[in-house]
Order: C-alpha cells, then structure tokens, then sequence
C-alpha cells in the first residue's frame, strides 16, 4: 500500500474506477475547484468529519437541506422512530398527510401538494401539469437557473433570449428542448419580447425567486410582480422553484418576502430534511388535474416515503418555532459583514449577494444581476481561495456559482473562527 497518501485520495481513486467520476453526483468531485473530494465519515452539528480525521465547520448543509444542522437531534430521533415501524409501505400513511399539512399552512399558495423523491421529479411534474392545464407546449426558462436535470430543462444557458434553446448535454434530443425559450434573469423585456412572440403558446414561466444556482442572485424590485402581470395576462402559469428557496428565507419561502404568488411551487431540500424529498403545489383547481383525480399521470414508488416525511416534520416544526428565521439571518449577517469587511480591508475586488441564511462571493466588482454578470467573476480565485479554505478546516461549496448556507447549528464562535481562516486566505490570494 502506498504510504502517505489520504485516505480521501485513496478512497477516490477506488471510487473512480466504480463511478464514474467516483460521485454520484458531478460537482461533488471537485472539478471545477481542483483537489481531492474529501470523503466524509460522519457529520454532526455544524461540522462534518472525512476520512483522515480532518474536522471542517460545513457551510454545504448538503446543498441546502440541512437548516438545522447536520444529525439534528429531534430529525434523528423522528427518522429512528419511523424507521423501527417499517420503512416503506407503499400505501398511504399518517406521516404524509402531516407534512403535506405543515407545508400548506407554511407556503401561502399552496393548497394542495404532491410528494416526490427529489427536486427534479417535482419541477418535472410542475410542467407536465402546467402544460396540460395550459393545453400549450412552451415554457420560458431563465439563464443560469437549475431546475434539476429533466432533458428539456437543460437548455444552455447564454443563448440568447430569443432564440430556441440547444441541449446543454448530449442524449438529449433537440426536439426535446425546442419547446424551451430563454430569457434574462432580472431582465422583464426578454420575458415580454418571448410572449409577443409567442402568443397563446406559452404554458408557464419557470423561475427561482431568489436565483441560487449562479451563485445568490436576488430578484430586482418588481421583477417577480412584473412576471406574475405577464403571466396572467397572457392566460399562462407562473412556476416558483422554491427547491432551495422555501423554508431557506422563511416559513413562506421566497413567495412571501417577495408577496408574489405562484400558481404552482416547487419544494425539495429542507422539506426532506435530509433525506430524498421533493414536492410540487398549488391551488386546488390546478392540482386536481393529477391523477387519480385528474388525467396527468405521475407516481413514485417511494414516494411520500415515511423515513422522509417524518425527517421534513421535525425540521419544519423547529423552523416554525418563533424567531428561528431572526436567528438564522443574524448569524449570516455576521458572516457577511465580517467578509465584507475583511475584503474591503484587504483591497479585493468582490461583490457579495445575500439574502436571509445564504450569499454568494463574486471575485468581481461589477453588480450581479444575471447569469452573464456571474459568468465575470474570476473562478480561479475562487479556487485558490476554496482550497485555502478547506486546508484550514472550512469547507464552501466547490463551485463558484452555488450558495454558500448558515445553518442553526453554526455558533458564534464558529463564525468568528471562519472569518480568522477567511482574513488569512485571502492575504494570499
Ligand atoms: C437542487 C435543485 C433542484 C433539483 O433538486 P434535486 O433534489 O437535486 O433533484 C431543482 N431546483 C432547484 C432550484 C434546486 O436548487
């Protein structure tokens, strides 16, 4: 065997030779960082630990799920509970009517919900059903948004805003995306041009309130309420992916702050509080086109899944304890600030996006507003800065253009602490 090497390297090279990449999931592999992955053991709290012993205070959260910190002691104790009374049914159990309960009194457009097991099988579904209510084939879709990763919604980002959309992978046929046109985040005339264009064809508008997947990209004033006028006037739906945006800024999600309502949401991440969760709703009118009720089939053999539902209980139930979200958001607020701070002190070009628990560091001084802005920070000090994060125990997504998420476990000292690592990292950036 060969002698000092990590464990995490050596894991990922066996890994590799099993998957492809050695992920099952393509940015978990540190493409766009460089480096190795490291392979984590177990995580508790705000902190996860690899393979080597190697302790880091995590600012993934799994992507987004993990609000409450990892291995929460009442989502442990729900999922242990439910898990000892069988783990799967497959037939309809109490768990999913509370959930489903909780979510339709928390996010103020839904009145009805279905359960799915990710995030992609919901805005999938989303748009079969707002197709089928519509009777109209197009969606409109904006550059630098992820939806999950259904064929016709990985369009190419960059094209421009009036022309059909390519597939952004190959094995996704072009007929596939031809249905789907492109506009600007932030930018309400392309949205207008594509409905002037395409009268009457246009089935829904798929967005994320809050733009999470380029980096934290807030909508501008009146951009969301613009859309909703849009979308009405021109008998189409207005689609909310709030997979990463709901129960992230508060109870209501994005729909709330913003007081802009949707006729179908989107959920996922926190709903499942770590475990496999999706779902899509909206008001019972349109939700009634699902079968059994209705002809728009979709199904799930795990879903509504008793071990998922009862992890998203206990996580929203905590998360609609009084002055969580006040909480949560100060302690962003200190991280930011201090960054902020840091960076200016030190004379880096940088603009931060934030909103509630998650922010995004451009290395750029133009404003970001949209996917081309984003496009303009530098990604190789990103990396650098990345690695010299993760050398010092703090692990930020391995990617420029994802969220950088506080959870409830993270203390103020550990705060202060990232912003000691975070001062000395870009000294020598
Ligand atoms: C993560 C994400 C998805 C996809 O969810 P999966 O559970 O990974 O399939 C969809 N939309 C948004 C906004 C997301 O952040």
């Amino acid at each position: 065997m060969e002698t000092g090497i990590s464990n995490s390297k050596r894991l990922y090279r066996v890994a590799q030779r099993l998957m492809p990449g050695g992920v099952n999931s393509p940015v978990r592999s540190y493409t766009a960082v460089g480096g190795t992955p490291r392979f984590i053991s177990k995580a508790k709290g705000a902190y996860v630990y690899d393979e080597d012993g190697h302790k880091y205070i995590d600012y993934m959260a799994s992507w987004g799920p993990l609000i409450l910190g990892h291995a929460q002691t009442d989502v442990v104790k729900a999922v242990k509970k439910a898990t000892e009374r069988g783990t799967s049914y497959g037939a309809p159990c109490e768990y999913e009517i509370e959930l489903s309960n909780l979510i339709v009194k928390s996010v103020p457009s839904v009145e009805m919900v279905r359960m799915t097991n990710s995030g992609t099988e919901a805005t999938m579904s989303a748009i079969r059903l707002a197709r089928a209510y519509t009777g109209r084939d197009m969606i409109v879709k904006f550059e630098g948004c992820y939806h999950g990763h259904a064929d016709y919604l990985l369009v190419k980002a960059g094209s421009g805003a009036t022309t059909f959309g390519t597939p952004s992978s190959p094995g996704v046929p072009k007929g596939f995306t031809q249905s789907t046109l492109l506009a600007r985040f932030n930018d309400i005339c392309s949205v207008e041009r594509l409905f002037r264009r395409y009268k009457n064809k246009i089935a829904c508008v798929i967005i994320e309130p809050i733009a999470a997947n380029m980096g934290v990209i807030p909508p501008e004033k009146d951009f969301l309420k613009s859309l909703r006028q849009i979308t009405k006037r021109n008998g189409s739906l207005l689609v909310f992916d709030e997979v990463i945006t709901g129960f992230r800024l508060g109870i209501g999600g994005a729909q709330k702050k913003y007081g802009v309502l949707p006729d179908i949401t989107c959920l996922g991440k926190i709903i499942g509080g770590g475990l496999p969760v999706g779902a899509y709703g909206g008001k019972r009118n349109i939700m009634g086109l699902i079968a059994p009720v209705g002809p728009v089939y979709q199904a799930g053999t795990l879903s509504g899944n008793p071990l998922a539902m009862a992890a998203g209980i206990a996580t929203i139930k905590k998360l609609r304890e009084k002055g969580v979200y006040k909480k949560l958001d100060s302690k962003a607020g200190l991280l930011v600030d201090g960054i902020k701070e840091i960076l200016k002190k030190q004379n880096i070009k940088a603009t931060i996006n934030s909103r509630g628990s998650m922010f995004t560091i451009f290395f750029t001084d133009l404003e970001v507003i949209d996917y081309s802005s984003a496009l303009k920070s530098d990604t190789k000090i990103y990396s650098r800065f990345f690695n010299k994060l993760l050398d010092a125990g703090i692990m930020f997504p391995p990617s420029q253009f994802e969220a950088v998420f506080v959870s409830l476990a993270h203390t103020e000292k550990d705060i202060a602490k990232t912003l000691n690592v975070f001062s000395n990292a870009v000294k020598s950036i």
